[in-house]
């Protein structure tokens, strides 16, 4: 599946036509993503491949608890790998629409927005959940 950036230039592709995607609602992510929440999914590093415009990514990092990479002349948020672990994070709205994404889990709902009122469906967990059983989760069924 193809993705991109606003402008364009910074290109990937994941293996696969299926994903299950989640929305974190934490004050980090809504900021990354400008709105109530973010979307993305996890793939592992070698089902992700740059196409292009990988010497335009910026990158914003917080303590080592937070990173936000993003496009240096759009601004949009884009892959990066996920902490020290063989996966990469990828921003839902980057991937082009298939009709094969799938919304099946919510973080940090305990601190979501007041004004977040979006009735939420899937998993819902009040904190962070722990990452690799997070992942095991976002990959079942995936065949
Ligand atoms: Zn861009
Ligand atoms: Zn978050």
């Amino acid at each position: 599946m193809h993705g991109q950036c606003l402008c364009g230039q910074v290109e990937f592709e994941i293996d696969g036509s299926r994903f299950k995607l989640y929305q974190c609602h934490c004050s980090l992510c809504r900021r990354q993503g400008g709105s109530m929440s973010n979307a993305a999914t996890i793939v592992a590093n070698n089902h992700f491949h740059w196409l292009g415009g990988a010497e335009l990514i910026s990158s914003w990092k917080n303590e080592g608890r937070f990173r936000s990479d993003f496009c240096s002349t759009c601004g949009c948020p884009v892959p990066n790998p996920l902490r020290n672990m063989p996966y990469f994070w990828i921003p839902a709205g980057l991937l082009e629409d298939s009709g094969k994404l799938e919304v099946v889990a919510h973080l940090c709902v305990a601190s979501k927005a007041s004004w977040d009122s979006v009735p939420l469906q899937g998993a819902l967990y009040d904190e962070l959940p722990n990452l690799s059983e997070f992942i095991s989760l976002l990959h079942a069924d995936n065949a």
